[in-house]
């Protein structure tokens, strides 16, 4: 069949009677931790939200962040194709190694880039949320210095920025597009932070317009 197995198959090893568990940051795409899962950890997983591994060192349920409060809350579970393996979409309360790094695939001096690079648009649109909500932690801050201008002098810059975007596209100053782009959806993404609009609501729209056939009309010229 070519329907994703439900959660309820996941088989563990006929052995250990564990099954592997991928940790990925559902915002950022980053891959954070490797664990085994036993039934009763799968289930209470399910059933509580946090991610609950079988430490096979421990020798006992282990739930992730019991000690440190670094827990991962749960935003999807997928079983994978022959049904022996788990990948949980979570967001980390905090940094899931012991070590204290984002993620167990990192060395201090060598941050794991996550594999799908615009996942960086979420933690940035993450960090200028916190720049709206908490101006009295940054103050010397440029993008808290853009909120407290307010929305028409935000606009304003999308449109300085988009405009250097197209001269420099127009003119093939190659060298200096990804400076203007980067200029463009950095103020881009504070007017929706001004705005209210998360980027997901946006994604959704695109996510939309590419499953229905023959839209392209729609989109303008
Ligand atoms: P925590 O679950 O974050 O409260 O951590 C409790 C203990 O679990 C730590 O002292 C480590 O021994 C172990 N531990 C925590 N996080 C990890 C991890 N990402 N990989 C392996 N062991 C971990
Ligand atoms: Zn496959
Ligand atoms: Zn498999
Ligand atoms: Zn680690």
């Amino acid at each position: 069949s070519s329907l994703p197995p439900s959660l309820a198959t996941l088989r563990f090893d006929a052995q250990t009677g564990l099954a592997p568990a991928i940790i990925q940051d559902a915002a950022t795409g980053q891959v954070l931790m490797l664990g085994y899962l036993n039934a009763e950890a799968w289930a209470q997983t399910q059933r509580e939200g946090r991610v609950t591994f079988f430490s096979r060192s421990k020798n006992r349920l282990w739930t992730k962040g019991e000690s440190s409060g670094n827990y991962l809350s749960v935003v999807s579970l997928h079983i994978d194709c022959d049904a022996d393996t788990v990948l949980i979409r979570a967001i980390p309360a905090g940094p899931t190694c012991h070590r204290g790094t984002v993620s167990c695939f990192e060395q201090a001096d060598q941050v794991a880039v996550p594999s799908v690079p615009v996942g960086f648009l979420a933690e940035l649109e993450r960090l200028i949320q916190e720049r709206k909500s908490f101006p009295e932690r940054s103050p010397s801050s440029y993008t808290v210095s853009l909120f407290k201008k307010g929305m028409p002098k935000i606009a304003q810059k999308v449109g300085e920025e988009a405009v250097e975007t197209v001269i420099d596209a127009v003119a093939g100053h190659r060298e200096s597009l990804p400076g203007e782009i980067a200029d463009l959806l950095y103020h881009l993404l504070v007017l929706m932070a001004a705005a209210n609009l998360p980027m997901q609501e946006v994604i959704e729209v695109l996510r939309e317009r590419h499953r229905l056939p023959n839209t392209r009309h729609l989109l303008g010229a």
